[in-house]
């Protein structure tokens, strides 16, 4: 399996240097154009496991631009597994952007309901127990969290007193936790609005003695999820001519203006040192109007 993922380097940011807080990027959205930042760390585990026990198919669930169902997609291809998609919701004539690639990459796309999606057990009842390993929305579970973790097996650690990174199902999040050090912070920027269990689902998959490092921040969803308003495509700008680095409206977008805004806000002190994950996701940019963003 080609995934290079010594091709996440860390880059500084000059946005905190006026406050004495050293920022750097984790940018794992350079590791594969598909299988992008943090979903290829998610799965690899899943893969792994399915691998070992003899399975030959793959089948996921995830809504209709879900990053996480074309990454499956794609990296089911390249491990010669078939692969298969329950897609939240009725089928639209036309699939979306993220379905099509999926299906290029050999996916089989099968709409469901958004009643009966609810009932994942209830869906996974109705194939043969063999033969068909089953990934979790998001990846969300233990096994894509222990995947998660590997984001930091490369990064000096002991550098940093916190790391900030974007949640979604809180799989990442949870990964970083278990794999940080007693004295960080780690800070979850939501991308979901009004998600009242949302923490609790990342603290689920969280060793108990890491619990206490974790902070959860709901302040930046920007409406809700996939919101994005002018306010955040302004700043997704500003930041790419600043600093070079592209990121897209659901989560990145959102972490780094989270960033800036607590580093504003003082929440940084003189002598922190940040590291913030890029976990990728630039495919969700293709759902804008042509010409919104500079990159
Ligand atoms: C999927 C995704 C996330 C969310 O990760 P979770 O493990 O589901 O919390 C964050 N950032 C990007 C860029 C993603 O594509």
């Amino acid at each position: 399996m080609q995934i290079n993922t010594d091709l996440a380097r860390i880059q500084p940011l000059s946005l905190g240097a006026a406050h004495q807080v050293r920022i750097d990027v984790l940018r794992t959205d350079l590791i594969h154009p598909v299988i992008s930042g943090n979903k290829w760390y998610k799965l690899r585990f899943y893969l792994d496991d399915a691998i070992a026990k003899g399975y030959t198919e793959i089948a996921s669930f995830g809504g209709a631009y879900s990053n996480h169902i074309v990454a499956t997609a794609c990296a089911c291809q390249q491990f010669n597994l078939k692969s298969f998609g329950f897609i939240r919701g009725d089928q639209t004539e036309q699939l979306s952007t993220t379905l099509q690639s999926a299906q290029s990459y050999g996916m089989q796309i099968q709409f469901v309901n958004r009643t009966d999606y609810k009932n994942k057990a209830s869906i996974m009842d109705q194939y043969p127990k063999t033969g068909r390993y089953w990934i979790p929305e998001g990846g969300y579970g233990l096994i894509g969290a222990k995947g998660a973790a590997t984001i930091l097996e490369k990064v000096h650690l002991q550098d940093y007193s916190h790391i900030v990174a974007a949640i979604g199902s809180g799989t990442m999040v949870a990964g970083i936790i278990n794999a940080s050090l007693a004295h960080q912070k780690i800070l979850g920027i939501s991308s979901q609005k009004n998600n009242a269990s949302l923490e609790a689902e990342v603290i689920l998959l969280v060793n108990t003695e890491n619990q206490d490092r974790f902070l959860y921040v709901p302040d930046y969803h920007f409406g809700g999820f996939a919101k994005h308003p002018s306010e955040l495509i302004e700043f997704m700008n500003q930041f790419w001519l600043k600093e070079n680095i592209p990121t897209d409206i659901v989560y990145t977008g959102k972490v780094f203006y989270a960033v800036t805004d607590l580093l504003e806000k003082e929440y940084f002190k003189s002598g922190d040192r940040v590291l913030v994950i890029h976990s990728g996701g630039l495919q969700g940019n293709l759902s804008l109007p042509e010409n919104s963003l500079l990159f």
